[in-house]
């Protein structure tokens, strides 16, 4: 690219305003020139002769007339081998090496390389000379971990190729060449392990779309029975600061039924993102044994850091999670906070001068929203194998209140909504999710009667609970007390989940489906209970027998000894001509 310099006209904030006398594009990347610093930034807005970007570094000491060079480049990422496992910031600086370099203190316009570009990986060739291909299609393999890490096609092939060369079995770095391409017209393209691609641009080298449908078990039996999500789905998680966001998060990342999880940390506190790198390396996969980190990719961010590189964290992480549908395999993508993300888009909209929406965001919030969670889905890749990519994000308005523009935004486009409560965090029923407002358009795998039993069931309880406040129990109907009491049961035994019992804390789908139809004949029940007094003393002994049934593993003989005891126990207290109805 010829010398492409605009100079600074005005510096406001992170943004930077740029005289240009060349032509330049949205999101091309500069890099302001600050002595020996070089500061990225990239285009937002362009009008006239002037280039408006927003710096992802603290602009402190910048002056009028500094050089701004254009890259001609839009922002990109880095596609390849070695992203497993690392810690990146929405840059896709690795974090642990940028430490090393700079100290506690991050130094700005510091940029490393994502990926070790000198390390060798054994590459093995699934294609040959001759063959045609088009963008996205397997060329070989490298092994990553524990997964077969393509090495596909570039994603912005225009039409069919042939592989003119393809590099045999053995070792080779992200900057070797494994294989030529060239199209009709003898274009030429070359293919390394690596690839970059522009994080605002969805990578789409597939051949459909589909409907989300089948069931990503998350083993949290409150969202797999009740608020299921499907694999390929989007979800949010809104809820007030403390009630068990970040919880449910790593909860999930942990257990999920997926091969990769990516999370996108916009942290409220510098403190809670450090929390989850510490403890992230350390959790042992469930699933393999091995490190969790070994499937997980964290995009990092705090909010001691600019706040325009947490919107670019965003786009890495979900660019990072499409890279590996296109492989064929299914991808969570954990956003917290995506509150944060739309606070940088007002920030940077405030700066723009452009006309507030709502609560100033700008009034595009909502189709940037949209297009962020429009990036999840499953698709059918050419070669007949799928992939897909989940996303579950968070959001912390402020005081919970779920009326705000950036919850209602993010409510018009997911398919399910698990709003928490402070009530049930303050009461330490965990999950906190609210089962009164929540809810999901996907299918769960438990029968629908048994879910339509447990929602009218709570509904009914805490109708129930409500009126006695105001009359008290003893105005209560023994008949509507009974239906209080099953309500509650269900929270307890069912609905909630004890992170810190290992086999408590995650219910694989046939236990689920298991346990529910035995708490569905419960629900359906009818009691033989002499008065009120009677009829709690009995569900306090069930809910005390479920607890030891929850804790014990699935089908040992612990497992079904107090499966027996709660039949005895059901069938010494119900109508004699109504058990198992
Ligand atoms: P948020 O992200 O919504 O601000 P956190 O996820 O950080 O909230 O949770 C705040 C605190 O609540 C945690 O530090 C923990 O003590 C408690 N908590 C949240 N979820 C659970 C859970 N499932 N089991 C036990 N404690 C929890
Ligand atoms: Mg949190």
């Amino acid at each position: 690219m010829t010398n492409r310099i605009g100079h600074i006209t005005k510096i406001n904030g992170n943004m930077v305003t740029v005289e240009i006398t060349t032509f330049v594009v949205q999101n091309e990347v500069a890099y302001i020139l600050h002595g020996e610093e070089r500061l990225k930034c990239e285009v937002i807005r362009v009008r006239g002769n002037l280039a408006e970007t927003q710096v992802y570094e603290n602009t402190g000491g910048l002056k009028i007339g500094e050089e701004v060079e254009f890259s001609g480049e839009l922002l990109s990422v880095d596609l390849g081998p070695g992203l497993l496992g690392q810690i990146f910031d929405g840059l896709q600086n690795p974090l642990p090496e940028l430490a090393k370099k700079c100290g506690f203190f991050l130094k700005r316009g510091v940029y490393l390389k994502a990926l070790p570009e000198e390390a060798e990986w054994e590459f093995t060739p699934t294609r040959k000379s001759g063959d045609k291909v088009r963008a996205g299609d397997k060329l070989g393999l490298v092994q990553e971990k524990i997964f077969k890490h393509y090495i596909m096609a570039p994603f912005d092939l225009q039409g069919v190729f042939e592989i003119t060369g393809i590099a045999g079995g053995g070792k080779y770095n992200l900057k070797q060449s494994v294989a030529q391409l060239k199209d009709q017209n003898a274009k030429q393209r070359e293919v390394f392990l690596k690839q970059t691609w522009p994080v605002k641009i969805p990578i789409s080298a597939y051949a459909e779309k589909l409907m989300p449908e089948e069931p990503l078990v998350t083993k949290m039996r409150l969202i797999d029975s009740l608020f299921p999500v499907a694999r390929g789905g989007t979800y949010c998680i809104p809820g007030p600061f403390g009630a068990g966001k970040t919880v449910l998060q790593q909860l999930t990342s942990r257990h999920a039924e997926v091969d990769i999880v990516v999370i996108a940390a916009c942290g409220e506190r510098a403190g809670e993102v450090v929390e989850t790198l510490k403890t992230f390396p350390e959790i042992i996969d469930p699933k393999t044994g091995r490190p969790l980190s070994d499937r997980t990719v964290i995009i990092c961010n705090t909010s001691s850091m600019p706040v325009s590189a947490r919107e670019s964290s965003v786009y890495t992480a979900v660019t990072i999670a499409e890279y590996y549908r296109q492989m064929g395999l299914n991808v969570l993508l954990l956003a917290d906070s995506t509150s944060r993300w739309a606070q940088a888009m007002r920030e940077m909209s405030g700066r723009l001068e452009e006309i507030p929406g709502e609560e100033a965001f700008p009034a595009y919030l909502e189709s940037r929203i949209a297009s962020f969670y429009e990036r999840a889905g499953v698709v059918r890749l050419h070669d007949g194998t799928f992939g897909s990519v989940t996303i579950g994000g968070t959001v912390s308005p402020a005081g919970g209140n779920f009326e705000e523009s950036v919850t209602q935004a993010t409510l018009k486009v997911v398919g399910a909504f698990h709003g928490l409560s402070r009530e049930r965090s303050d009461a330490r029923r965990y999950p906190s999710i609210d089962p009164l407002i929540s809810w999901s358009k996907y299918k769960s795998f438990v029968e629908e009667r048994h879910v339509k039993k447990g929602h009218d069931i709570l509904k009914k309880s805490h109708d129930v609970m409500q009126m006695m406040k105001v009359i008290g129990e003893e105005g209560t109907s023994l008949k509507d007390f009974i239906d209080y009491l099953k309500g509650e049961f269900f929270d307890f035994v069912y609905l909630q989940q004890n992170a810190f019992d290992e086999v408590d804390e995650a219910t694989a789908a046939e236990r689920q489906k298991y346990i529910f139809s035995f708490i569905y004949r419960i629900l359906e029940a009818e009691f033989d209970f002499p008065d009120k007094e009677k009829a709690r003393h009995f569900f306090q002994q069930l809910r005390q027998e479920f607890r030891g049934w929850n804790s014990s593993p699935w089908g040992t003989p612990e497992f079904k000894k107090i499966e027996q005891d709660i039949s005895s126990l059901l069938e010494e207290n119900t109508k004699k001509d109504k058990v198992n109805a």
